[in-house]
């Protein structure tokens, strides 16, 4: 009989009410995982736990703003008072912001600094503090697997989205630095690895890819065009790196990152 892979694995997803958190939460639930659906919007948490529910999994929704260490300590007394242990965490929540976007016509020496800050803070910090609350626990339990939601533009310079952009370089460095220092103190009990998607439209990206006719802008053109697929991703193709990297199949991986972006990583644009 086949056992599935993440078979009772208390994994948290912050981030779990957004687009992409969806299709990770259910993904997490079909490979036999229990879900810690973290998110700010009460009402869609609740939803998404309840409908996993109704198809036979485990969920829990969690209220919580990921910048909000008090709010991830209540929600990680939660999720022990209740299963007693903590597996996994998908660091989901982030995304872009108006404030940290710099317009073609913007002097690029009179940044707004304040709009820039609060990008970096959400993506960065909103990565790094449920880390510290989950990870802890995690490290204590002698077993766990962290995935952070990294990006294309850690890498490559996409115009406009400076904030987003530095606030990802900054995951992808302090994925490396973490996933060598926990390892020096807990062997491989912990470990961390990062995904980097490529584009898929959802709530954050839409008005920069999309007009409001559902037809693509010139920005929406040149991404198709410079992904090899020449289509956005489905985010239900994020799944299957995510499930490998949470189980027990990624053991001696930590502190790598998995590009799932149709091609758009490796190709010149010639
Ligand atoms: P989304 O906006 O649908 O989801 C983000 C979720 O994070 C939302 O539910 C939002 O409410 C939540 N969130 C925001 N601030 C929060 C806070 N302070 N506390 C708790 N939750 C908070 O966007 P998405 O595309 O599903 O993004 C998920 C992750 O994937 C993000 O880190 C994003 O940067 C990354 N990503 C997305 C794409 C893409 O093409 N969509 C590409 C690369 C990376």
């Amino acid at each position: 009989m086949e056992t599935l892979p993440l078979k009772d694995k208390v994994i948290i997803v912050t981030g779990g009410t957004g687009v992409l958190g969806e299709a990770f939460t259910k993904g997490i639930a079909q490979a036999g995982g229990i879900v810690g659906i973290l998110g700010r919007n009460e009402k869609i948490a609740n939803e998404r736990a309840q409908n996993i529910i109704a198809g036979g999994g485990k969920a829990i929704a969690l209220i919580a703003n990921v910048l909000d260490e008090n709010d991830l300590i209540s929600a990680c007394e939660k999720v022990l008072t209740k299963y007693g242990r903590i597996d996994g965490l998908v660091n989901g929540a982030g995304g872009n912001m108006p404030g940290g976007i710099i317009q073609p016509g913007d002097d690029i020496f009179k940044l707004n600094f304040e709009g820039l800050r609060q990008v970096l803070d959400l993506n960065l910090w909103g990565t790094i503090i449920p880390t510290q609350v989950f990870g802890e626990v995690m490290a204590k339990n002698g077993n766990g697997s962290i995935v952070n939601i990294s990006s294309m533009s850690s890498k490559h310079v996409i115009t406009k989205v400076l904030g987003y952009s530095i606030a990802k370089a900054a995951v992808d460095s302090y994925n490396q630095w973490f996933a060598v220092e926990a390892a020096n103190r807990y062997g491989d009990a912990i470990r961390m690895n990062a995904i980097a998607p490529g584009f898929f439209l959802t709530e954050q990206n839409r008005a920069l890819l999309t007009n409001p006719d559902g037809s693509y802008t010139e920005r929406g053109k040149l991404v198709l065009q410079n992904t090899p697929y020449k289509r956005f991703g489905k985010p239900q193709e994020l799944v299957g790196a995510l499930i490998y990297l949470l189980s027990d199949a990624s053991k001696f991986v930590t502190g790598t990152i998995i590009n799932v972006d149709g091609g758009f990583s490796v190709f010149s644009g010639v």
